[in-house]
């Protein structure tokens, strides 16, 4: 599977998920942009793969910083192949305790952070005749869990925005599909569990083994690797056979 030195923009690329799958690209010979909210760790994560990768400030729920951040990637590289829109944030609460600011927050990073994305790249990759587009869902896509409805709602939500683009990028050369993955190990998780022992009256041990990982046919957590390498086949596949789907990259905690 290789990238062939393709523009591969990854959003919330400098940490968990995204960094490791902007490491897998770039060893698979793309050219990766790290845009992130994080400007320090996502410069660093880009020199840290070497020549010909970049770093861009973006904050996803910021229109004019997606547009400013995508126009420094177009003056870069000219074109955009890829775009992996992955940022994401987690609140854990009852429905009843967020608050509007909060929900609306959520809500933003992953529905509006997709849809200002997505709008950023397609006018180009129309012109270029082909793209790419993934969006980074979850389990929670596809079903709930209590405490985390702003969460599930949004993630739900991708899947409509990814069949309509792949619906309208058909015919255009351009594909989107979503990856939906269990639980992973990374800053966005390991937060969740100290949070959700105290919510839920239960231990952390108890979160981890029966919360999060219970349904899965190993108790395993999904890794940032696992993830990286769904990331990298359905950048790499050839044709519109895969388009406006979701997988799911859980160890069996979801199957359809
Ligand atoms: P993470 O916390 O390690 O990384 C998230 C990144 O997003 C960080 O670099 C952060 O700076 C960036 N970010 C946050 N808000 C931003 C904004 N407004 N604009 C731009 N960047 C922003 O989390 P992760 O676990 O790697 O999550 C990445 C994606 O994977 C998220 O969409 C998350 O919902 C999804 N996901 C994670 C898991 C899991 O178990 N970790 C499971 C399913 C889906």
């Amino acid at each position: 599977m290789t990238l062939n030195g393709k523009i591969c923009v990854i959003t919330g690329g400098a940490s968990g998920i995204g960094l490791e799958t902007a490491k897998c690209f770039a060893n698979a010979g793309g050219k990766v942009v790290i845009a992130d909210i994080n400007i320090d760790a996502a410069k660093q994560a880009a020199k840290a793969l070497g020549d010909g990768h970049m770093g861009v400030d973006m904050d996803v729920t910021d229109p004019d910083a997606v547009e400013q951040g995508f126009a420094k990637v177009f003056n870069a590289y000219g074109r955009v192949d890829v775009l992996l829109s992955n940022a994401g944030i987690q609140m854990v609460k009852r429905v009843e305790e967020f608050t509007f600011e909060e929900w609306r927050k959520v809500v933003s990073i992953h529905l509006d952070g997709a849809f200002l994305t997505a709008k950023a790249v397609l006018p180009q990759m129309y012109k270029q005749g082909s793209g790419t587009i993934l969006f980074m869902g979850s389990v929670h896509s596809l079903q709930a869990s209590a405490l985390k409805a702003p969460y599930v709602a949004a993630k739900h939500g991708i899947l409509g925005l990814a069949r309509a683009i792949a619906k309208e990028g058909g015919e255009k050369g351009v594909r989107t599909n979503v990856i939906c993955p269990g639980f992973v190990k990374t800053p966005l998780v390991e937060k969740q569990i100290p949070e959700q022992a105290k919510d839920l009256g239960i231990s952390e041990e108890d979160v981890i083994n029966k919360v999060m990982l219970g349904e899965t046919v190993d108790k395993e957590f999904t890794t940032v690797e696992d993830v990286a390498h769904t990331a990298l086949f359905l950048a790499t596949f050839p044709s519109n056979a895969l388009t406006g789907q979701s997988i799911v990259v859980s160890h069996g905690w979801r199957m359809d």
